[in-house]
């Protein structure tokens, strides 16, 4: 699978060093070790490209993938394959059960009296499926998968990222997304045993209402 967005690499300079300055500031925690492992690496499914590793590393050891000196490049493989041998492979949401979370959230949202779209996506924030109410807004087609999208790449709720919204690093996302980015209430990761599965988003009602909405969805799954 592949992640929507570039992805950092952790170089040479980190080997030996390894003081972990970097995982403070990640927001999405997508940079780990083991005890066998003398330096850092960033997981390119997860790494959302916010640079704020590369700015507080105090050896330059961070890059954007296409930003590698061909001098460290070997170490993109080095971060992905050590992914590949920690981490297990993701099971998106079977589209069953994509189906079934969607008339969740439909079901919530007439108990609400509000109409709804309701979006599905896996782990890397494709769309698996995509439900559309009689009356819902036009615009709550787009803001749903949007918030999906959100909450899959940053695999947490979209609520969440209210404190870190105003900051610069943040609006640039906004941006090099092309808005997919968004933290407003009504996306929610889905969790998979041991991982983050996919993410659904929900828009149409206020914040709450989609909120709601989306928690019965994924208590569908
Ligand atoms: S670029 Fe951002 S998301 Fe990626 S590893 Fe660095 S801090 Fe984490
Ligand atoms: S801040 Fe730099 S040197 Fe420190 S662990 Fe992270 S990548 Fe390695």
């Amino acid at each position: 699978m592949t992640s929507q967005f570039s992805a950092y690499v952790i170089t040479e300079p980190c080997v030996g060093v390894k003081n972990g300055i970097c995982l403070e500031v990640c927001p999405v925690d997508c940079i780990d070790s083991t005890d066998d492992d003398d330096q850092y690496f960033v997981d390119p499914e997860v790494c959302i490209a916010c640079e704020q590793c590369a700015l507080v590393c105090p050896m330059d050891a961070v890059y954007l993938d296409i930003e590698v000196p061909s001098y460290f490049k070997s170490y993109i493989n080095r971060n992905a394959d050590f992914y590949r041998a920690n981490k297990g492979e993701p099971m998106p949401v079977p589209i069953d059960r994509a189906l079934t979370m969607i008339q969740a959230g439909h079901a919530r949202a007439m108990e609400l009296d509000i109409a709804v779209s309701v979006s599905v996506v896996d782990e890397g924030g494709r769309l698996i499926a995509f439900g559309r109410m009689d009356r819902s807004r036009p615009m709550s087609v787009d803001i749903s998968i949007n918030k999906a999208y959100t909450a899959a790449s940053f695999q947490v709720p979209t609520t969440d990222l209210g404190a870190v919204s105003g900051q610069s690093w943040f609006q640039s996302l906004i941006v090099s997304s092309q808005g997919k980015i968004i933290a407003v209430a009504g996306g929610l990761p889905v969790l998979g045993e041991p991982m983050v599965v996919g993410a659904v988003g929900v828009s149409g009602g206020t914040d709450e209402q989609d909120q709601e909405c989306a928690r019965a969805a994924v208590a569908a799954y």
